[in-house]
């Protein structure tokens, strides 16, 4: 568990452990050896920083903790997939998926916990708000999992609305692609969200990861009633930001799109999803939905969502089925760790 009474360095930017150097009386060129320690090498201690001098190493122990917690549980999956859950916010429950596979592992992080998006089919909507993680709470579910070195790709599509938590969640991405930092390059990170009007300009300015927008309906009313955000986030204006935006060859651009049965895989669903998406250099990824206690949505068969898949195709999309991972540990979003909140009492 994190003790919260300390600042942590891990998670800081260059600007800040700058700043960390001068209070320790060393150099700012200190902050680049820190970072290293922070980002590069596989330490979890101040101590172990050992290029630094005795003196600076006393300082920052009596000041900071290094910032870096192990998850609390893990649950298993047959097919390899591992959800973590991670305290954060004192007795609040986070949600991380390490999913195997054949030719690179991704990480699935949260940056929120619970969310303030309330999406009827998804069960960490039910938790309502309880906080934002920092920027160091996001990169530890990245740095502290025994599987970190195999990690390739990493997409912020775990619990919360990541263009809700902006500030964080772009200092996460700066640490992660700055050479200073993990120097991974952008094109390995994904950010989906619901799409946030009055951020996401900013999100595809300040940076250049990958973005999904969780679509499930081309039909405003009906989106609402899935996503009640989009109230205030109308999806003509969410398209129109992405057209205007410009997106360059390196960034990809997709589309979410959870398949419920009988209510969004008709083929008016095919044919309106051509119209809006018209001149967007996308790609659809479908995502069969699957029964969770509580939501009364149904899930498609394989061949419907097939059958919807080969529909756009011939419109003249790439459209691909994301493959279902780790069903038997309840790895649909914020169902264990709603489960850890009903067993801890703090639902
Ligand atoms: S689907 Fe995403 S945005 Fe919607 S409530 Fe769940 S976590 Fe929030």
């Amino acid at each position: 568990m994190q003790i919260m009474n300390r600042e942590n360095l891990f998670g800081k930017n260059i600007d800040e452990l700058i700043e960390v150097a001068g209070k320790a009386g060393v150099p700012a060129f200190t902050a680049r050896q820190i970072a290293d320690w922070l980002y590069r090498k596989r330490v979890n201690s101040i101590e172990e920083m050992t290029n630094l001098p005795m003196k600076a190493r006393k300082l920052l122990a009596e000041e900071y903790d290094f910032g870096l917690y192990p998850p609390e549980n893990v649950s298993v999956s047959t097919d390899g997939t591992r959800k973590y859950l991670f305290r954060v916010l004192n007795d609040r429950y986070i949600e991380t998926a390490f999913i195997p596979g054949k030719d690179h592992d991704t990480l699935c992080v949260s940056t929120q916990a619970g969310c303030k998006m309330g999406c009827v089919f998804c069960m960490t909507g039910k938790q309502g708000f309880q906080g934002n993680l920092t920027s160091g709470e996001i990169l530890n579910q990245l740095k502290s999992l025994p599987e970190y070195e195999t990690i390739h790709n990493i997409v912020y599509m775990g619990m919360g609305e990541p263009l809700d938590n902006l500030q964080e969640v772009l200092k996460s991405i700066e640490i992660l692609t700055s050479p200073w930092g993990f120097g991974w390059s952008p094109t390995r990170i994904t950010v989906s969200t619901i799409g946030i009007r009055d951020k996401l300009g900013d999100f595809l300015e300040k940076c250049r990861a990958n973005l999904a927008i969780s679509l499930h309906s081309p039909f405003e009313e009906e989106r609402l009633r899935l996503i009640p955000a989009q109230k205030k986030n109308p999806l003509p204006d969410i398209l129109d930001i992405i057209r205007k935006a410009d997106i360059n060859s390196q960034r990809r651009v997709s589309f979410e799109y959870i398949l419920f049965r009988g209510v969004n895989d008709s083929p008016a669903h095919v044919k309106e999803l051509a119209r809006i998406l018209n001149k967007i250099k996308c790609r659809i990824n479908l995502i069969r939905f699957h029964a969770v206690p509580g939501i009364e949505y149904e899930s498609p068969s394989h061949e419907e969502v097939v059958k919807f898949r080969d529909e756009l195709n011939r419109k003249g999309f790439i459209a691909t089925i994301r493959a279902s991972r780790g069903e038997d540990i309840k790895a649909a979003c914020g169902l264990l760790s709603t489960m850890q909140l009903n067993k801890s009492g703090n639902k």
